[in-house]
Formats: structure tokens, C-alpha cells, sequence
């Protein structure tokens, strides 16, 4: 186990969804939280990244930061998608064990799985078959760095340890329509359409595919849990195990916002993958699970967005 009592914990990407996240459940523990911002310190850049490792010296780092978006910017935004995720989780990885950094946690997703997986996903689908096309540049570099986690445990006993959330959601998220996930994007789009007086909202693809959504101060609390207790070779999951339609979400969202429209589809944009449902049961073996049911969660979040509307990425 990993004491976090009286430690340095560097949280990289601390104003992301799960940065954020992770900042405030820090907060709870008795250690101390340690951010920088982009202006101070370009995680691209390997140099930079060594020296600020070496003058902060943490004792853990959570690494959630990551250049990361929804099925359209995944698909457009390919070389920037690959290089940068694979940059700043090599620089981090490296210069935190050349600084003698006891703990990493690295973060995936559950875009890793092979697309024609067995559902739900078991930590051991890893590399099964071919992935997803929409999301292959990110997950490839997200594979790059639980093989790298483990590479560090191997050759240098480094106890890095990684997880793999699901879809998450929730305060801090990105809403923006281009670039954001679907959840975010919904909320927003049926939010002004309410405002708005609209009488039918789009949906990309055919509403069909399924997801599975985690709110994300619930992974945060997953990940402090794991951050003490876990510590081995193998990623492990961390799902909520409640899955949905696109379409069946969009119409939780407007029961949410109070939305009476319709929903059209527009089937000139990708599903994507159909199914992609995590399989949590080592982490619930290990006595962890989430505390917040997609409603609930939706309903933090709507709040969020409107107390929020002014200054939103
Ligand atoms: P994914 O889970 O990696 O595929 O990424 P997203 O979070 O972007 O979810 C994409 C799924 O939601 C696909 O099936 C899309 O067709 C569907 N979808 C429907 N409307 C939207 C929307 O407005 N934005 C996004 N990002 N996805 C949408």
C-alpha cells in the first residue's frame, strides 16, 4: 500500500475534467497537491518536463493530462492526437523515474479494447484484435503507455501502475460541439434548443450505439483508492457499469433540462464503435464502486454548465 499521508502529488493536466476531479478528492487527504499551468510548463517538451520534475520532486504523480475529444475530433485531428498524447505520457513517465518518483498513475480509456470485443471488456481483451478507426490514434499512444508503465516496472521495479476509465462526464467537462463527447455536447445542444424554442435537436450517427458513463468526481475517488492500494502490471478498469443508447441518453438529458422536442439523426456522421461496456469486476473485488447513477450525475453537471455558461472552454 501507498501511503499518501504528508506526500507531494503532482496532478498533470489539473484543470481537465479529471485533473479537476482529482484536485478537489485530493483535497480530502492529507498530503499535498502540486499543479502547473500550460503557461509554465509545455508538457511536449522533454527537457522542460525533466527539469520541473527535478526542482518539485514529487512523490506521486497522476498523469490527466492528455490531449483528448469526442468521435470528431478523434477522427480529424489524428497527427495531433498521436503526437502529442504520446509526448507528454513519454516525457512524464521518463523524467519521473529518473527523479526517483515512488508512484504514477497513468490513465488510458476504454477506446484501448479491440472495436469487435467481447462485451463487457476485460483488462486481458488488451490487444486482441484491430481497434476502432474513429479513435485509433489516441488509443494507440493510450496502449503506448500502460506497456510503458510496465516496461518501468519491469526493467527498474518503478511501481507504476495504470487504470482505464470509461466515458466520463461531469463538472469541468468540455461543451464544446466540434470537439467535445457526446454527453457534453448533448446537454448543450438541448439546452439551447429549450432556450432557444427549437422543436427537434440532431444526433450524430444512428443513435443506436451503446456507452457506458462514469461521473467523474466518482473516478476520482477510484483513483485515490488505487493511487493507496493498487500495485501491479496489469491496467485495470474502472467502469460504472451503466450502460445506454445515444438516443435513450439524449432523452435522459432532456428529461433533465426539461426539453419536449425531438430528436432527428443525422447518419452522415459515425456511431463509431457499437458496444463499449467495461468490465469493473476486479476493481469491485477490490472494494471499490461508484457512488453516483447517471440522473444524479447528469443533473450535477446541467447545474454546473449553467452556473458556469460565462466562462465555458
Ligand atoms: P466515442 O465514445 O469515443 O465514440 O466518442 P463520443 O463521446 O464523441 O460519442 C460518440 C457517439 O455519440 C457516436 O455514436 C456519435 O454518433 C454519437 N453522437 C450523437 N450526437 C453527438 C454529438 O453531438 N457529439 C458527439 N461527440 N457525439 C454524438
Amino acid at each position: 500500500p501507498f501511503d499518501l499521508t504528508g506526500k507531494r502529488v503532482w496532478v498533470a493536466g489539473h484543470r481537465g475534467l479529471v485533473g479537476g476531479a482529482v484536485v478537489r478528492r485530493l483535497a480530502r487527504e492529507d498530503c499535498a497537491v502540486l499543479c502547473v499551468g500550460r503557461e509554465d510548463l509545455d508538457l511536449t517538451r522533454q527537457q522542460a518536463v525533466e527539469a520541473w520534475m527535478e526542482a518539485n520532486r514529487p512523490d506521486a504523480v497522476v498523469m490527466a493530462a492528455a490531449l483528448v475529444g469526442g468521435i470528431k475530433a478523434n477522427d480529424r485531428r489524428s497527427a495531433e492526437f498521436i503526437h502529442q498524447n504520446l509526448a507528454v505520457q513519454t516525457n512524464i513517465i521518463h523524467a519521473a523515474w529518473q527523479a526517483g518518483v515512488g508512484k504514477v498513475l497513468f490513465l488510458g480509456s476504454s477506446c484501448i479494447y479491440p472495436r469487435d470485443v467481447a462485451q463487457p471488456m476485460r483488462e486481458d481483451a488488451l490487444l486482441s484484435g484491430p481497434l476502432e478507426p474513429t479513435n485509433q490514434w489516441y488509443a494507440i499512444a493510450k496502449i503506448a503507455g500502460i506497456r510503458m508503465a510496465q516496461a518501468y516496472r519491469r526493467q527498474y521495479g518503478c511501481d507504476y501502475i495504470s487504470a482505464m476509465p470509461t466515458n466520463l462526464y461531469g463538472p469541468g467537462d468540455n461543451f464544446d460541439l466540434d470537439g467535445g463527447h457526446v454527453l457534453p455536447a448533448l446537454l448543450r445542444k438541448i439546452h439551447e434548443a429549450k432556450v432557444e424554442g427549437r422543436g427537434e435537436v440532431v444526433l450524430w450517427g444512428s443513435g443506436a450505439p451503446l456507452r457506458e458513463f462514469l461521473y467523474v468526481d466518482d473516478l476520482a475517488d477510484a483513483l485515490v483508492f488505487l493511487l493507496k492500494a493498487y500495485s501491479a502490471d496489469d491496467h485495470i478498469n474502472v467502469g460504472s457499469g451503466e450502460e445506454i443508447t445515444i438516443k435513450a441518453l439524449a432523452e435522459t438529458i432532456a428529461g433533465v433540462v426539461g426539453y419536449e422536442g425531438r430528436f432527428v439523426f443525422d447518419t452522415t456522421m459515425p456511431d463509431g464503435t457499437p458496444r463499449k461496456l467495461m468490465d469493473s469486476g476486479r476493481l469491485a473485488a477490490l472494494g471499490w464502486r461508484p457512488a453516483t447513477d447517471l440522473r444524479s450525475g447528469i443533473a450535477a453537471t446541467y447545474r454546473w454548465f449553467l452556473d458556469n455558461a460565462e466562462r465555458l472552454r
